[in-house]
């Protein structure tokens, strides 16, 4: 990072910056990368670049861009979003034909499908190829764009065992973060084609996404793309450990497959605790952990803790939760 070329991206003249979205798309088999300084952003950049005022886009109940953007969607983009649920977090053909095919005359225009992989609030799931291809082409045969937030889209196709070309290129745009999982301090990527990201990087500056020598922080982003994706299997094998140890507490009737990448998310009120409380005990034991809702812990494994720290871990929680099972019994 300290010895980055930069230049001032405003520009378009930096050099590092430049570098990483070249290598963006094409690892994304994309045309053109666009570097923004969150996931949120790239989200809502894609939103407002994708559809207009009064239009209306299709997204999972429990997707980040439904959940936790604070209603850019709305408040930023003028888009209504339809909500659909899914368990799998990807809608079902038959939930979303009604809305795509509705007469543009008599009803808001459905300019966009969003979907999300791997899901975050449905436990780090991806969707399978087959999926993604069969809504994703039902979109375009009505004229809808499709956006796929695919902030995990190493873990997905890490899990899929598929390359990552072969989950994006069903997609129109696509958005990735190199921070969490991939490790960078900060930044997320939108790709797309070079019409799309010429249109993206005016929304962009719009939003106040436009940086100067950003190649600082594009460096980072350089070292995951190239050195951290390959080690994202780690994570999954340790939130698998952590997900087996959990399955033993039959209260807790956890099935660690339902967790195939990096996320394990258990219910805590089975062994009579409130999500938050669980979450603050662990914090004091040394273990951060987060919560969905007052019933949902969030575990999430990544490059700071290795196996024997992961071990550590389970431990710890295995004893907390044994506690308060007790207590409460
Ligand atoms: C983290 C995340 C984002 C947004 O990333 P930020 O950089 O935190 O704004 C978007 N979508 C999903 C699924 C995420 O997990």
């Amino acid at each position: 990072m300290m010895d980055s070329v930069v230049g001032d991206d405003c520009h378009g003249e930096d050099f590092t910056v430049n570098e990483l979205q070249d290598l963006a798309a094409q690892m994304m088999g994309k045309e053109s990368a666009l570097f923004v300084p969150s996931g949120t952003m790239s989200n809502n950049v894609a939103i407002m670049t994708h559809a207009r005022h009064g239009d209306t886009a299709i997204v999972d109940a429990e997707s980040h861009i439904y959940y936790y953007e604070s209603a850019a969607i709305s408040g930023l983009a003028g888009v209504m979003p339809i909500v659909v649920d899914h368990p799998t977090g990807c809608p079902d053909p038959e939930q979303i034909t009604y809305y795509l095919q509705r007469n543009r005359n008599r009803f808001p225009k459905t300019s966009l499908l969003c979907l999300e992989t791997t899901h975050n609030r449905r436990g780090g799931r991806p969707i399978t190829l087959d999926r993604i291809k069969t809504v994703c082409q039902l979109a375009h045969q009505h004229q809808t764009s499709v956006h796929l937030d695919g902030a995990r889209i190493f873990n997905a196709a890490e899990a899929l065992g598929v390359s990552v070309k072969s989950i994006t290129e069903h997609a129109d745009s696509v958005s990735f973060c190199l921070s969490k999982g991939l490790s960078a301090p900060v930044g997320s990527i939108l790709v797309g084609s070079n019409d799309f990201i010429q249109q993206a990087m005016q929304v962009r500056r719009r939003l106040g996404g436009g940086m100067r020598q950003s190649g600082v922080i594009a460096a980072a982003g350089i070292v995951a793309l190239t050195k951290m994706v390959e080690r994202l299997s780690e994570d999954h094998v340790h939130a698998q450990l952590i997900a087996k140890h959990l399955a033993e507490i039959e209260e807790l009737e956890l099935e660690p497959s339902h967790f195939p990448t990096n996320i394990v998310v258990f219910n805590s009120h089975k062994v009579g605790i409130a999500a938050p409380e669980f979450v603050e005990k662990a914090r004091k034991k040394g273990v951060k952990l987060s919560y969905f809702d007052t019933q949902q812990v969030r575990i999430v494994t990544n490059s700071d803790a290795d196996q024997e720290s992961i071990m550590h871990a389970i431990d710890i929680l295995v004893r907390l939760i044994n506690q308060t099972k007790n207590t409460s019994n």
